[in-house]
């Protein structure tokens, strides 16, 4: 009997708990819901705030989904995998190299990646993206679980020419478009042990797992927490693997992280 309680209470909390996430727009509005199959319910407002559902549901054909958050930053941090910092010729760093990336740069699933004209080698890069639910500042790796909303897939497109042409990154990852994010957010997602890919024209690109970052979830936001406070919402890029690929005018890019999804965009 005792067993049992353990069992049925476990299982309710699960499914209480795990949620998948997505913001689009409805009748001109922007709205979050929770997806499960096709199905979407409504939120009664902002899930960052109550995550009560208003019990209106639509199916995913009838909606536009967006970027699933609106953060205030995007941090990213470069040379994550050994292999991709070995690709571009580039050390790994001892601590965790911070950048960011505008927010005018992002677009949500299905949205066009515009490939600027100052730019001949413009990549993809699949990212693992945190998306922050509480203010954080000086918080330990203990406490980032508790600081975390949930998981979604970032892109972070870059234009390499530049990004060595220039003394700063500003530039080669900042172009708008330059920051597909979705295609919705993952509440219950451990991050460890997951596959990422990324594929041009269905043909593979990029195909790695999270167990090989050097930084883990706890160090990277803890130190980004020390160095910058983090608003609900922001989003911290946790670092391509190896593999990157220029991207060409009308090829279809999609970016997969086991257990969250497939996040499609197509370039022009
Ligand atoms: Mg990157």
């Amino acid at each position: 009997m005792e067993l049992f309680q353990i069992v049925t209470t476990g299982c309710t909390s699960w499914q209480t708990k795990r949620m998948r996430i997505a913001r689009f727009s409805l009748n001109g509005e922007i709205r979050f819901g929770s997806v499960v199959g096709d199905q979407v319910t409504l939120f009664t407002g902002n899930p960052f705030e109550s995550k009560e559902l208003s019990g209106q549901t639509v199916t995913l054909d009838q909606i536009q989904l967006l970027a699933p958050v609106a953060p205030s930053k995007i941090i990213c941090i470069g040379m994550n995998f050994a292999a991709h910092a070995a690709e571009i010729s580039q050390d790994v760093p001892d601590e965790p190299l911070m950048f960011f990336k505008p927010v005018s740069a992002i677009i949500g699933p299905g949205d066009t990646i515009v490939l600027p004209h100052q730019s001949d080698q413009v990549e993809v890069e699949v990212e693992l993206a945190v998306v922050i639910g509480k203010q954080a500042k000086n918080i330990s790796k203990g406490e980032v679980k508790s600081h975390i909303f949930g998981y979604t897939i970032g892109n972070d497109i870059t234009a390499r020419d530049i990004q060595f042409s220039d003394l700063q990154w500003a530039r080669a990852k900042g172009f708008d478009t330059f920051c597909p994010l979705g295609p919705w957010i993952e509440t219950d997602f451990d991050p460890r042990g997951k596959r990422l890919d990324s594929r041009i024209h269905d043909e593979q690109r990029q195909h790695a797992n999270t167990k090989d970052m050097i930084f883990d979830v706890e160090t990277l936001v803890s130190y980004v927490s020390e160095n910058v406070t983090l608003f609900p919402g922001d989003v911290i890029l946790t670092g391509s693997p190896a593999g990157i690929s220029r991207m060409n005018h009308g090829d279809s890019v999609e970016c997969e992280i086991e257990g969250i999804g497939v996040l499609r965009n197509q370039v022009a």
